[in-house]
């Protein structure tokens, strides 16, 4: 069971640019729109890349899609604490390429800066996603996996939505564990954007199809802070060991899971019971802590809980102290680890320091600034410089996964190949699962195992960059 997985997030960010407000008695300064500020954003990227589909050296792929959400796919990774540095490294990049936007809005004369969001909801209500990757083995038993996953999914937002200041209809705003709650459709499809499922069944497992599957997971909210991030992936993992060793969960199945995740992310006492399959009513805090109880049981019962690492020790303690904190309705008990629970507390400070309604303009702009990801005008950085933000990473691992990839998955190969044709400025092709040089002989390596960071066609590959 502890064997090992290939995890990736792909992250949509929003982006917008502020004008600043115009100087006394002058016209307002032309709105620069996002799709706009995306281009300012890729320009660079484009006249390197010649695409606004790139993979990096890190192994990563950056990408502008239609809609104008810049996206970054981590590579593949094997272990959960890379996965986050690897995450924070994608934030990294985006970064200074929001900073270099804006020196170059500012050398053109354009009044505006650039914001790009970590979150899933723009102001004229447009979701985007936050996809999790999960490599599981290949058997004919998927829809079963699934049948457990989706109420594990639809209840994991009492521990891992980011928050969401949610409008109410008669006018005021309640606060929501999760903004995408409110936008999922469908429990398993293999569609993404039409019907927006939990899980999407596309079965594109960028790896040898008779061996693997890829879990794209669609539900989640993005998150800020690392440890939500760790306690995100880290408990799918655990749960999906558990699952794939054949263990079922059948008896928590929901009996309208798209209802139950509207009423789950609404209530943030997590105590209102929801209907499942079987009659019987249960509570999304009550059903989390049935999901803990039987991964650790299982855990247990296999001999496994001594070889446990210490970020999945990390994870079980959280995710255990987590749900006490529902339980005890104390949120203080995680109030530097879980996304709802530390930008609930800011919130919470700024209005009684300025003695606020929770719908006022001040309150949404605040909890906004904690999505933006620069070091600078978000919030993140300086709450965790002042411990009010738990890290998993040190600066040096996001800065390292940054320049290099995971140097234990085929994330190796790619940004090794990536970084060398960069050197030589040579023209290749390449993909999740392909590596070309596009010259007469057209070479081209198919990885088909994304566990496998060394590969003797990709060294016979290199070597013909090098001439
Ligand atoms: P799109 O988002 O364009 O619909 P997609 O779902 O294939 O396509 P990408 O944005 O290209 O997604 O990102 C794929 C993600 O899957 C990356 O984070 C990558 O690291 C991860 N990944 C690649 N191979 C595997 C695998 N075999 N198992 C699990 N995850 C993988
Ligand atoms: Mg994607
Ligand atoms: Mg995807």
């Amino acid at each position: 069971m502890t064997a090992r997985r290939i995890f990736g997030v792909e992250t949509e960010y929003g982006i917008t640019c502020a004008a600043p407000p115009p100087a006394a008695g002058a016209a307002p300064h032309p709105p620069v729109s996002a799709d706009d500020a995306a281009r300012y954003l890729f320009r660079k990227v484009v006249q390197w890349g010649r695409s606004s589909n790139v993979f990096l050296r890190n192994g990563a792929r950056l990408y502008l899609d239609v809609g104008s959400h810049p996206e970054y796919a981590t590579a593949e990774c094997d272990d959960v604490r890379q996965l986050v540095a690897n995450d924070r490294a994608g934030e990294a990049i985006l970064d200074r390429m929001v900073e270099e936007a804006n020196a170059l809005l500012e050398q053109e004369g354009v009044a505006g800066t650039i914001h790009l969001f970590k979150n899933n909801l723009d102001s004229a209500g447009n979701s985007f996603g936050c996809h999790e990757n999960y490599l599981v083995r290949r058997r004919r038993d998927f829809q079963a996996m699934g049948d457990a996953l989706v109420p594990f999914f639809i209840t994991r937002q009492i521990l891992t939505g980011a928050g969401h200041l949610r409008p109410r209809a008669g006018g005021g705003a309640t606060y929501a564990f999760s903004q995408r709650a409110d936008q999922m459709w469908d429990a398993m499809s293999s569609a993404t954007t039409r019907s927006r499922p939990i899980i999407n069944t596309r079965d594109e497992p960028h790896g040898d199809a008779d061996l693997y599957r890829r879990m794209h997971v669609i539900v989640g909210d993005s998150s800020v802070a690392e440890t939500t991030t760790m306690l995100k992936v880290g408990m799918t993992d655990l749960l999906l060991g558990m699952l794939e060793d054949g263990v079922r969960v059948r008896d928590l199945a929901l009996a309208e899971p798209m209802r139950a995740i509207r009423e789950i992310s609404h209530d943030t006492t997590a105590t209102l019971p929801v209907e499942l399959t079987s009659g019987r009513r249960m509570s999304a805090l009550a059903i989390q802590e049935e999901f803990l109880a039987r991964v650790t049981g299982y855990l247990d019962a296999e001999g496994l809980t001594a070889e446990l690492t210490a970020v999945q020790r990390r994870v079980l303690e959280l995710w255990e102290r987590g749900l006490r904190a529902l339980r005890e309705q104390d949120p203080t008990l995680v109030d530097t680890e879980l996304d709802w629970a530390i930008k609930g507390r800011l919130i919470e400070r700024y209005r009684a320091r300025h003695t606020l309604a929770l719908d006022d303009p001040r309150v949404a702009r605040l909890s906004l600034a904690y999505h933006d990801i620069s070091p600078t005008r978000g919030l993140a950085t300086s709450l965790a410089r002042r411990g009010l933000m738990a890290r998993l990473t040190t600066d040096e691992e996001v800065a390292a996964a940054v320049e290099t990839p995971p140097a234990t998955t085929r994330a190796r190969l790619r940004g090794e190949f990536v970084a060398r044709a960069q050197e030589r400025r040579r023209d290749v092709t390449v993909d999740w699962v392909h590596l070309k040089i596009n010259d007469a002989a057209q070479r081209t390596v198919v990885l088909k195992d994304p566990f496998a960071p060394v590969d003797e066609r990709v060294d016979a590959l290199m070597a013909a960059l090098q001439r």
